[in-house]
């Protein structure tokens, strides 16, 4: 990679586990984390995040799937950035698409999100990306404009704010975009942030690519100018291929 920005490569775990199973994945994910050069995130379901943060080290940030905006109160079944703070994460996700799907998450709602991590002291990993009926439709590059804009809030910079980029039909389907097509997305995202936060955070902000990436995929993708890690759904379950992807990084 030929800038200053370290690669991250994320796992999000989504709603799979048990305490047993997460503290094997986790000790696993630790054991192997010295022997990469990139910084790696593990994201737990809320409930197991106190299990994970007592095995895993310094070695690999903790962070959580999901954010209320508020910093408590009256929301039953949620979880403030405040309280994943305080549990040990350093990250949060916001705006998965399976949030903004099953939860009809707007990316207003999700810029409240980020502003809820950016308060407590957490980074927003903020995620946006297009359907394939957008895609299929030529809409790409303008939903992604408008996700960004939606989503990313003004005081956001290269040290509180990852881009993750993750088209919808691309996530846990086995399909990816063109090594070139993702190359166009992360450069036009990069491009719209240099308009709207100005060439320092530009220049600095980390995007990453989700939608099945795989230790037999990851070199290529990793390797693009404006692919700055990974966020890792099937793939991050299994230890082995996590770090497998995490030593893909150029
Ligand atoms: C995700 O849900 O963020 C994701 C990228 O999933 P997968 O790697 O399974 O496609």
């Amino acid at each position: 990679m030929t800038n200053a920005r370290t690669p991250l490569i994320a796992g999000n775990w989504k709603m799979n586990g048990s305490a047993a199973a997460a503290t094997e994945l986790a000790r696993g994910v630790a054991a192997g984390a010295g022997d990469v050069s990139a910084e790696l995130l593990v994201c737990p379901p809320a409930v197991l995040i106190p299990t994970v943060a007592a095995v895993l080290g310094a070695g690999v940030a903790l962070g959580g799937q999901d954010c209320h905006a508020a910093e408590s109160g009256a929301h039953t079944g949620d979880v403030s950035a405040e309280m994943l703070a305080d549990a040990g994460c350093a990250y949060v996700i916001v705006g998965h698409s399976e949030r903004r799907t099953d939860h009809g998450e707007t990316s207003e709602l999700v810029c409240a999100k980020a502003e809820a991590a950016h308060r407590a002291g957490l980074r927003a990993v903020i995620c946006i990306g297009e359907t394939d009926a957008e895609r299929d439709s030529g809409k790409t590059l303008d939903v992604i404009s408008s996700q960004l804009a939606g989503s990313t809030p003004a005081a956001s910079d290269a040290a509180n704010t990852v881009i993750a980029y993750e088209p919808v039909w691309a996530i846990g389907t086995g399909r990816t975009p063109t090594n070139d097509e993702v190359q166009e997305v992360h450069a036009h995202i990069r491009a719209v942030i240099k308009s709207s936060h100005g060439d320092a955070v530009a220049a600095g902000v980390r995007l990453l690519y989700g939608g099945s990436m795989k230790p037999e995929n990851a070199t290529g993708l990793l390797a693009l100018g404006d692919v700055d890690g990974g966020l890792i759904g099937g793939a991050s379950l299994q230890a082995a291929d996590f770090l497998a992807i995490a030593a893909s990084c150029p």
